[in-house]
């Protein structure tokens, strides 16, 4: 028997192992923003944002104070106010509805396909159609697999609405070939530490086709003045430091790599975890997902609370994203929905367990944890 000390640890991310490789190169890149005293908007910002755009086959991308933030300038580009509805999903972060809320208009959620956890386009097409003041449609790309986007972007079109694409956690990935965030009007992404791309601190960017949609967003970010001190509209201060931006820059040059890292763990858990006959779901990438960049690796099994503490006690960080759908949080209890409307996203949320696959993983990492789960279920 080995003693809980020799136990190998497996943490859920490991942001030590990931920086150390590039820390000189980071030092250096801070240095030179202290040096040239340009902390607000500098030349690494527009650097970051040209080459966000590049990435991400867009012409626009505007750096901001975080995800949430873009969500928010998005839908204020957009032109979305009160008593205007935006049709999301239930089963994401906090900020997706957040964001809806904050700009005055009203959420209304449409439940999740159960394999890729994201909107279902034949229930967004059944909620538009009982949602008169729908004016945009919000999909998430949960866990750096795309939402279905070509029925999403055909019922948009449509009925008129924008489609602000969240993905605070799909930077590289692919639907059919396709940068996402490059498929709706608006694409919003967030620099948070734990996100494929994370800064120091927080962090976003909103990217878009449109020239006028662009000069908005860039005008927004700074109380909507498209030249200082002359506002042309009411917009918020939310920008993306020069530190954040230098630091986003060195580490954008590591993002492929690390990208197949992830592709490589979550295949091996594939390998090792399909067909041994044990409990759990294990879903595969959707046939128009050209490029997952797993940003979460997730099983479901309902004995998922179980299982969480079992890997726990052997040293393996998991998480529960997310363990309360949108439609169910006490801040949203006047829309009026109730346990049971959005069922595929409150099973979801019972059954979701995030397993370790960041690139400093190593095979026998893997391996180890994939061991843990067949003893938990022996
Ligand atoms: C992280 C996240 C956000 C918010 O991004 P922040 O940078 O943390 O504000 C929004 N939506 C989703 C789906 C996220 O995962």
């Amino acid at each position: 028997m080995t003693s809980v000390s020799e136990k190998r640890k497996v943490p859920l991310l490991d942001m030590r192992a990931l920086h150390q490789p590039i820390r000189e190169e980071v030092l250096a890149a801070v240095t030179r923003v202290i040096d040239s005293n340009a902390f607000i908007m500098g030349e690494d910002v527009k650097l970051l944002e040209k080459a966000i755009a590049a990435y991400s086959h867009v012409p626009y991308a505007i750096g901001c104070a975080s995800g949430s933030d873009a969500l928010v300038l998005a839908l204020m580009a957009a032109g979305v106010q009160h008593g205007d509805a935006v049709l999301t999903t239930p089963f994401t972060f906090f900020a997706t509805g957040g964001s809806i809320v904050r700009v005055g208009a009203t959420p209304v959620f449409v439940d999740i396909d159960p394999l890729t956890y994201n909107m279902d386009p034949q229930g967004l097409e059944e909620a538009i159609r009982r949602t008169p003041r729908a004016k945009a449609i919000m999909p998430v790309h949960l866990y750096g697999g795309c939402a279905d986007m070509d029925p999403i972007m055909e019922i948009a079109r449509r009925r008129g609405c924008m489609v602000i694409e969240d993905g605070a956690q799909s930077i590289g990935a692919e639907y059919k070939g396709r940068p996402a965030q490059s498929i709706g009007d608006i694409g919003c992404i967030s620099f948070f530490p734990s996100k494929n791309l994370g800064g120091f601190g927080d962090g976003g960017m909103v990217l878009t086709q449109d020239e006028a949609h662009a000069k908005k967003l860039a005008a927004l970010r700074v109380h909507g003045a498209s030249k200082k001190y002359f506002h042309e509209w009411v917009g918020i201060n939310s920008r993306l430091d020069s530190l954040q931006a230098a630091v986003l820059r060195v580490k954008l040059q590591y993002l492929d790599s690390e990208t197949s890292g992830r592709q490589k763990n979550a295949a091996r858990y594939r390998e090792n975890l399909s067909g041994a006959g044990l409990p759990i779901v294990l879903s595969s990438p959707a046939p128009y997902q050209t490029r997952h960049v797993y940003n979460q690796f997730v099983i479901r099994t309902s004995k998922r609370d179980q299982l969480k503490a079992h890997l726990g006690e052997n040293g393996i960080g998991t998480e529960i994203y997310y363990p309360l759908s949108l439609h169910q949080q006490v801040c949203f209890s006047d829309l009026g929905y109730r346990e049971g409307d959005f069922p595929v996203s409150e099973k979801a949320a019972a059954e979701v367990l995030a397993l370790p696959v960041h690139s400093a993983l190593s095979e026998q990492d893997v391996d180890y944890v994939c061991q843990q789960i067949r003893a938990f279920f022996a």
